[in-house]
């Protein structure tokens, strides 16, 4: 028997699934969760755009109203591209990615699925080399002329096995956290009472602290190479880009001849293989230009 589904499920299968947040929301099922209970307009969510309005509007049985601009601004869709000789492998972007897609591994260079990604931006910020760009891929196509529901649906799975496999992680590293808790209280509990009972404890208590410290002292080496690689470039005159008060189609160009001048810097020659890697076509970088 099929569920019956609720005026948030009927709402969330009209969002476009990017993720985004722009609504003001984690995700579009809070969205979709918060209209329904009356606690946000309809009229919030950037990639849905006009169209994405009158849906809601008509569901819920109101007036198609304007995109609330404190939320942003209908666009045509980017698609996020790394710039893989400037990537230090960080993973920030491949966590803050609500979709997966993007791959690679620590200290490693990342790149995006094109065909995965939704053009949420979320990667962008926590980037310490501001080595990914954003251009639109779509012409003058926005909203839901430029993303399809079978490109949402695929969003949303992917969004919800990425949930499901960090409640998994987050529960597994709980189990792990509570048996060597366990592991190290068992000692001090079998100490005869006439021994000093710190002695099991103070021997094993380092060692979680030990961990905590050594992470912390990993994660600090990071940021300072990320700080150092971003100084070392300032000094060159390859900075990172300035991505305030323009709009998409200027970023995208500055991104473009920001990256190839990065790049040529960068090898010392004319004949880099990636030498156009923002263009139609490059390879192996996806290419921004195909719509999908
Ligand atoms: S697509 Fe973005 S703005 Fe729209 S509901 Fe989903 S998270 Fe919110
Ligand atoms: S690659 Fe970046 S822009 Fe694309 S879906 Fe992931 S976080 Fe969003
Ligand atoms: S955040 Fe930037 S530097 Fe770090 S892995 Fe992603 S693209 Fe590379």
């Amino acid at each position: 028997m099929t569920a019956v589904k609720t005026l948030a499920d009927r709402i969330e299968d009209l969002l476009p699934q990017t993720q985004c947040t722009k609504c003001g929301y984690p995700a579009c099922r809070p969205y979709a969760e918060a209209v329904a209970n009356g606690d946000a307009n309809y009229n919030q969510c950037p990639p849905g755009g006009a169209e994405g309005i009158a849906r809601l509007a008509a569901l819920l049985g109101k007036p198609v109203i304007p995109l609330n601009s404190a939320n942003g601004v209908e666009r045509p869709r980017p698609l996020a591209v790394i710039d893989e000789q400037l990537c230090i492998g960080c993973t920030l972007c491949m966590q803050a990615c609500p979709v997966d897609a993007i791959v690679g591994a620590p200290k490693q260079m990342h790149t995006v699925i094109a065909e995965l990604c939704t053009g949420c931006d979320l990667c962008v910020p926590p980037c310490p080399v501001d080595c990914i760009a954003t251009p639109s891929v779509t012409g003058d196509a926005t909203g839901w002329a430029a993303w399809s529901p079978s490109q949402a649906d695929a969003a949303r799975k992917r969004h919800d096995r990425r949930g499901a496999r960090l409640a998994r992680e987050r529960d597994a590293a709980e189990a792990r956290a509570a048996a060597r808790r366990a592991a190290s209280a068992t000692p001090a509990q079998a100490a005869a009472p006439s021994a000093p009972a710190t002695t099991s404890a103070a021997a094993v208590a380092p060692t979680a602290d030990d961990a905590e410290a050594k992470k912390r002292a990993i994660i600090q080496a990071a940021l300072e190479r990320a700080r150092q690689k971003k100084e070392e470039m300032a000094a060159k005159g390859q900075g990172p880009m300035n991505t305030d008060n323009v709009s998409a189609d200027v970023q995208a160009q500055i991104d473009a001849a920001e990256a190839r001048r990065r790049r040529l810097g960068v090898t010392g020659n004319g004949g880099d293989r990636n030498s156009n890697d923002n263009t139609p076509g490059a390879e192996p970088s996806p290419d921004p230009s195909k719509p999908r």
